[in-house]
């Protein structure tokens, strides 16, 4: 497995990358790998012939009150991961690399970025669209790789792949989750061992909506009181938003009638955490 730590060097791998088959399959993530990372590099690996992954923790999608500093990291637990994964190429690119000094262009993704996280996360999907954008250009891969536990920013992605004819495809990995149902994710390692319990309400809140419209509720308003009350009911958890909305647009539903994506974020403590579902899709 190789690794680069600059665009400089990415180029200079040209021959690396170009000597990797075709094609080649590509997983950015932000380091602190899990389980759900690595079901992404599986999933590369199914559809491609060589994988290649990125850690960059991307400065312009964190707001200024939120856990950049803090985002954990182990760069060496992660290189063991990929390597022990059969990754063919790590890239590690600086800031710096991805913004230069002076850097003043931007991808914004309109509509898709305006509700759920968008709202409540300000730059954010600007910050991401931007360093996805930079990513596959300097990687040049023929398909990318994303999780389902981020499904706006699927939605994002595919959007700006689409409006800028952007020759990549996009697969998406379904939410790997812990035993006890908690969706992965680097952020869970802030919790504590009693707050590691409470963030079990996120999937519970999900799976009572999922039983509520198995058993035929279709009225949306419903299905986000019913997980409203779920959070509620913990009382380490404080719920930010739950929505209950079309899949494609994000728009807020009132009957569910053609499928919906149920999502929520919720602090527990001072972590806060984002799961989803879909329910009703074909
Ligand atoms: P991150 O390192 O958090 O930026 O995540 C990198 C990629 O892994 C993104 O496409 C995430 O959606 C995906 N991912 C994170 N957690 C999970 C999970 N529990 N299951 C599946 N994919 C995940």
């Amino acid at each position: 497995m190789k690794t680069v730590e600059t665009i400089e060097q990415l180029r200079s791998v040209r021959a690396a990358l170009a000597a990797l088959a075709a094609p080649v399959g590509f997983v950015p993530t932000m380091g602190f790998l899990h389980a759900g990372h690595l079901s992404l590099v599986k999933l590369a690996q199914q559809d491609c012939a060589s994988v290649v992954v990125s850690i960059f923790v991307n400065p312009t999608q964190f707001g200024p009150s939120e856990d950049l500093e803090a985002y954990p990291r182990d760069i060496p637990k992660d290189l063991k991961l990929l390597e022990d994964a059969g990754v063919d190429l790590v890239w590690l690119p600086t800031p710096e690399v991805i913004y230069p000094p002076g850097f003043q262009t931007w991808v914004e993704v309109e509509q898709v970025s305006q509700p759920l996280e968008g709202a409540r996360r300000p730059g954010h999907f600007r910050g991401v669209a931007t360093v996805v954008a930079k990513l596959f250009n300097a990687v040049g891969a023929e398909k990318a790789y994303f999780g389902q536990k981020d499904a706006q920013q699927v939605a994002v992605i595919k959007q700006m792949v689409r409006d800028l004819n952007m020759p990549v495809e996009i697969g998406v990995g379904a939410i790997i989750r812990e035993p006890d149902g908690l969706a992965m994710s680097s952020r869970n390692s802030y919790l504590s061992a009693e707050e590691r319990r409470a963030a079990t309400v996120l999937y519970r809140a999900l799976q009572a909506a999922e039983v509520a419209y198995a058993a035929g509720e279709r009225d949306a308003a419903a299905i986000r009181s019913l997980m409203e009350a779920t959070i509620q009911a913990e009382p380490l958890a404080e719920l930010q938003y739950v929505s209950c909305a079309d899949r494609h647009t994000l728009e807020e539903l009132e009957r569910i009638e053609d499928g919906a994506l149920l999502s929520m974020a919720v602090f527990v403590g001072k972590t806060r955490l984002i799961d989803n579902l879909v329910i009703g899709a074909e």
